[in-house]
């Protein structure tokens, strides 16, 4: 008994003392600590199509489709980004190459669902093909006769040495 007698001690204040752990979902969920890697967004506003994040992701988690802008300019793409979660490691080197800050890391620790849409963020946005040069008669002239003078410059090589 006279063992146990300075743990009964211990256990007695201990019941009277606030708990150590947070009282959530009953209260206001914990603040993440600074500089924490939560659940990424995707600003598709911002994305310049670089393709950058999708390089430096080790995990392949986000995939790029791409296809004719539906009403859009011949030439206008339809690009749509989409993260999965469930395969991202939250190393943020996707955000740290994104020049435009289209992606961050957010500090939303709580990443709970129950089906994997839940787990997909993605963002669509449009590409606009880029506006057609437009040449003076004479600036097509001179690039006519200058493929021409090219071609025949390759056609008299061929011509000098058969063997090649
Ligand atoms: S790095 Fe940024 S701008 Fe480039 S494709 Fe990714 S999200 Fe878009
Ligand atoms: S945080 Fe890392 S793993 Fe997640 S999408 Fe970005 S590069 Fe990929």
């Amino acid at each position: 008994m006279a063992r146990i007698l300075p743990y009964l001690g211990t256990a007695l204040i201990n019941l009277f003392r606030k708990p150590s752990t947070e009282a959530f979902p009953k209260g206001e969920p914990p603040k993440a600590q600074p500089n924490y890697r939560g659940r990424l967004t995707y600003d598709a506003a911002k994305c310049i199509n670089c393709g950058l994040c999708e390089r430096v992701c080790a995990p392949n988690c986000m995939t790029r489709t791409q296809r004719p802008a539906p009403g859009g300019e011949p030439g206008d793409l339809e690009v749509t980004f989409t993260f999965d979660l469930t395969s991202c490691t939250f190393c943020g080197l996707c955000a740290d190459f994104c020049s435009k800050k289209a992606i961050v890391l957010t500090d939303d620790y709580m990443m709970v669902g129950s089906e994997p849409q839940d787990f997909i963020v993605s963002g669509t946005f449009i590409k606009k093909a880029p506006p057609k040069p437009k040449y003076t008669p004479e600036q097509l002239a001179a690039m006519k006769a200058a493929a021409e003078a090219k071609k025949k410059a390759a056609a008299e090589k061929a011509a000098a040495n058969p063997e090649q």
